[in-house]
This record gives C-alpha cells, sequence and structure tokens, in this order.
C-alpha cells in the first residue's frame, strides 16, 4: 500500500504545554507504519471560546506536523487518541482546557464523512493556529476542494497567534 501525506494539528493548554507539544511530536514520529517527515514551529494562540462558556483558560500551545504513512484514516484516528490519553487527557467542555489535542486536519486528497472522523478537519479553513503552522511546513499544498492553501492563508487574520522562538521551555 501507498504512503499517504496525512497532516496532524496539535494543541495543548495544560501542564507544561510546549513539553506536551514537543514529546507529543517525538511519538507522532514513532507512530507504527508511519513516518514524520517534518514539522512547523510552535505557536501560543488565544483559546477559542464556546458560546456562553465565560471561564478563563491558558494560552495554547500549537503545531502541525507531516507524515506519511500507511495506517488508514480511522487507524490513525484511533492512534492520535491513543496518544492523547497517554497525555492523560481529561477534557470537561468542548473547546474546554486539555493536556494534548490531536486533530487530523489532512489525509492526501480523501474526504471522509463518518459519525467518529470527518476529514478535512471541519474547522481547518476557520483556524489561524491551524492555518498558519500548515502553510509553514506545505506552502504549495491544495485542499482535497482543490483551493489553494495559499488563497486561504492570505485572507486569514494573525491576531491571536505568536510563533514561539526555538529553544525557550515552559
Ligand atoms: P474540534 O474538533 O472543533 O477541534 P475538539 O478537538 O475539542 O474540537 P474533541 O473532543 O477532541 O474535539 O473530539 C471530539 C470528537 O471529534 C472525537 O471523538 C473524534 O471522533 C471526532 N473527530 C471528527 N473528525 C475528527 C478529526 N478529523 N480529527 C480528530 N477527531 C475528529
Ligand atoms: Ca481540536
Ligand atoms: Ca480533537
Amino acid at each position: 500500500m501507498e504512503a499517504v501525506s496525512a497532516y496532524i494539528g496539535l494543541g495543548s493548554n495544560l501542564q507544561s504545554p510546549v513539553a506536551q507539544v514537543e514529546s507529543a511530536l517525538v511519538e507522532l514520529a514513532g507512530l507504527p507504519h508511519s513516518r514524520k517527515v517534518r514539522a512547523s514551529s510552535l505557536y501560543r494562540s488565544a483559546p477559542m471560546v464556546a458560546e456562553g462558556d465565560l471561564a478563563a483558560q491558558p494560552d495554547y500551545v500549537n503545531a502541525v506536523v507531516l507524515i506519511e504513512t500507511t495506517l488508514s484514516p480511522h487507524q490513525l484516528l484511533a492512534q492520535l487518541q491513543q496518544l492523547e490519553q497517554q497525555h492523560q487527557r481529561h477534557r470537561e467542555r468542548r473547546w474546554g482546557p486539555r493536556s494534548l489535542d490531536l486533530d487530523l486536519l489532512l489525509y492526501g486528497d480523501a474526504t471522509v464523512v463518518s459519525s467518529d472522523l470527518q476529514v478535512p478537519h471541519p474547522g481547518l479553513c476557520e483556524r489561524n493556529f491551524v492555518l498558519i503552522p500548515l502553510f509553514e511546513i506545505a506552502p504549495d499544498l491544495r485542499l482535497p476542494d482543490n483551493r489553494a492553501l495559499a488563497d486561504i492563508v492570505s485572507a486569514c487574520s494573525r491576531a491571536g497567534l505568536t510563533a514561539i522562538p526555538r529553544g525557550i521551555c515552559g
């Protein structure tokens, strides 16, 4: 089976988020039947707030990684969920704080619509903390609907998003 390029979005805003994301990048590189191709810088982003949710939460650290894999989309999702569990993710509310969130953003040119998996990830085109790191590692990417990522990024605000200089721990 030919390997597929899959992009995974990482997010953390609890328990040393930079360390959470950095260790998740190492773990993603070790996924079975997969190889890590490249990872973006780390970015700090303001949390998304769900309607009616007034509780403050810490900023997020985000990154995007490209892997090549022969896992199916659902097999890959299961692996991502297992890694989230290993990071002792306890999620109390939608978009609430979490130690590690792994979203399957893109799986080659595939479109997946099932009860537990949607690819491309539905939030992809609205979230600067996904678009900007994705663009950093894949400036020539086209989405399955053939739109150029560069066009989507050029229309997207960078508000609330800052790149974290390399070598900063926390
Ligand atoms: P959002 O999906 O808006 O970023 P979230 O990451 O907080 O929100 P989760 O609680 O992590 O949402 O995931 C809820 C469910 O979303 C998961 O149980 C999973 O089955 C489903 N899901 C659907 N599509 C995807 C995808 N592309 N990547 C990861 N999970 C997905
Ligand atoms: Ca998410
Ligand atoms: Ca998720």
